[in-house]
């Protein structure tokens, strides 16, 4: 075997998220192929062989990379549309537009989302996928191979919906897969995609879309098959009054019981957005060590309400960030969903108490990577773990006068990525993707938003 080859970054701040918060003010981290070697305060080891690069992180801190838990890619192509309505009314909105998506425009759309976050830090990212039109192409391939070329880590949760209006739910008939279809393709894509190594590039979750849109049996044989697989369960849960009172209507019980009673909580499920969850069903969280999404600034969008994150935490439940589709979240970015958790959960009951900057920071690291199931890999910046790390540039005017560089982070104005790694290769430098063209995803996803939007109002 050849020798590892080494990256040395030298003289930057670290965080490194790790389980005591362990902090350097001026550190050194050595990358040894696609793992971290080393790190620690000062400078790096004398002799180190097979340097291959040294970077100067002067005036930086380096952060384990931010991780994403819930998307929809898809939705890069139908951004600022239904600027003032609720989740359903949202939802009712824009289905029939989604209804209409190809492998083109998914394509395109996988490319955006995952440029924009990548740019920002985002070294693991995931999509919620459940549109699959009939004769729409390889929709799951295409975004993988997104994810590939653009060298990010990824989840794709392959989603399903089969629950249509004739059946009590939201999406209209012709937007829905029947459950045998449904199940086989998720079965197929995970046997196709999913790998279960340490240093995956590409897993595969089992996510039918929500308790509004696919029905009981889906739920249920999704979890079944999930398990016998050895893959995670995703889905939305609990994130609007409307879908509470959907809940009692229809299945007589609250979505955390309705969830518990399709065997939707455990370890290896995580949920998006849990905004409206009781004492009890936080219980019922942190009892089965079931994950959450918070998607703070989509929430806001859809004026869904405040997440209780402080509570979900104090209790044992592992939190997580996501952006959320980019229709009720149009900036597309993952770190300035840092700030956003940690301000808006300051509105809720426990106002300032209720997150700091370590915390936040925690959410869109270690967090991400418990919900994902990865936390042994990734998500804080220890000896033997993945090498996916970015380095923050805090010396400029958006940040040089605040000492403390966590609180930059988090509190400061968005902070530009000088260097992200993922897997020890660097995919980001000084702001621009080293793996895709932005102007060229820009020009493609334009026209496809264009496409969509004439072949969706001929519909
Ligand atoms: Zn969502």
């Amino acid at each position: 075997m050849a020798a590892a080859q080494r990256i040395l970054i030298e003289n930057c701040a670290i965080a490194t998220v790790d389980t005591q918060d362990t902090e350097y003010a001026s550190g050194y981290l050595v990358v040894a192929d696609n793992r971290i070697e080393s790190l620690g305060a000062g400078r790096a080891p004398e002799g180190l062989e097979n340097v291959v690069r040294r970077i100067d992180g002067t005036g930086h801190l380096v952060t384990p990379g931010l991780i994403n838990t819930h998307h929809h890619f898809y939705q890069w192509i139908t951004r600022g549309l239904a600027t003032d309505h609720n989740l359903f009314n949202w939802l009712v909105a824009l289905y029939p537009t989604w209804a209409r998506i190809d492998e083109p425009m998914v394509r395109a759309a996988a490319q955006g989302s995952l440029a924009m976050m990548a740019r920002g830090g985002v070294t693991t990212a995931m999509d919620h996928h459940y549109v699959f039109p009939r004769g729409s192409g390889d929709l799951s391939g295409a975004i993988i191979g997104a994810a590939r070329d653009m060298g990010v880590r990824f989840t794709l949760a392959r989603g399903s919906m089969d629950r249509s209006e004739k059946d009590g739910g939201l999406p209209p008939d012709f937007a829905v897969e029947t459950l045998e279809g449904a199940l086989t393709a998720t079965e197929e894509t995970v046997r196709q995609h999913h790998d279960a190594s340490f240093d995956a590039m590409t897993q595969v979750a089992v996510a039918p879309c929500s308790p509004f849109s696919v029905s009981t049996e889906l739920l249920r044989q999704g979890a079944e098959l999930a398990r016998g697989l050895g893959v995670r369960l995703h889905t939305h849960g609990s994130e609007t009054v409307e879908e509470e009172k959907f809940c009692h209507e229809l299945f007589g019980m609250g979505p955390t019981d309705y969830f518990e009673s399709t065997g939707w909580l455990g370890e290896d499920v995580w949920m998006a957005h849990c905004v409206h969850m009781n004492d009890s069903d936080i219980d019922a969280f942190a009892r089965t060590k079931t994950g959450v999404a918070h998607c703070p600034s989509s929430n806001a969008r859809l004026a869904a309400g405040i997440a209780r994150v402080p509570d979900m935490l104090a209790a044992g439940v592992p939190v997580g960030l996501g952006v959320d589709g980019t229709a009720s979240n149009e900036s597309g970015e993952l770190h300035t969903e840092l700030r956003n958790a940690l301000l808006i959960n300051r509105l809720g009951a426990h106002r300032e108490a209720a997150l700091n900057a370590r915390q936040a920071l925690r959410l869109g690291t270690y967090g991400g990577a418990q919900v994902l199931g990865r936390a042994r890999e990734i998500g804080s910046l220890e000896p033997g773990k993945l090498a996916d790390l970015v380095l923050w540039r805090l010396d400029t005017l958006a940040h040089a006068s605040i000492a403390d560089p966590v609180t930059a982070l988090v509190f400061g104005a968005a902070a530009p990525v000088t260097a992200s790694f993922v897997n020890g290769r660097q995919i980001v430098e000084n702001g621009r993707l080293l793996t895709a063209d932005e102007d060229a995803i820009a020009r493609t996803t334009r026209e496809e938003a264009q496409r969509l939007a004439r072949v969706a109002g001929q519909g």
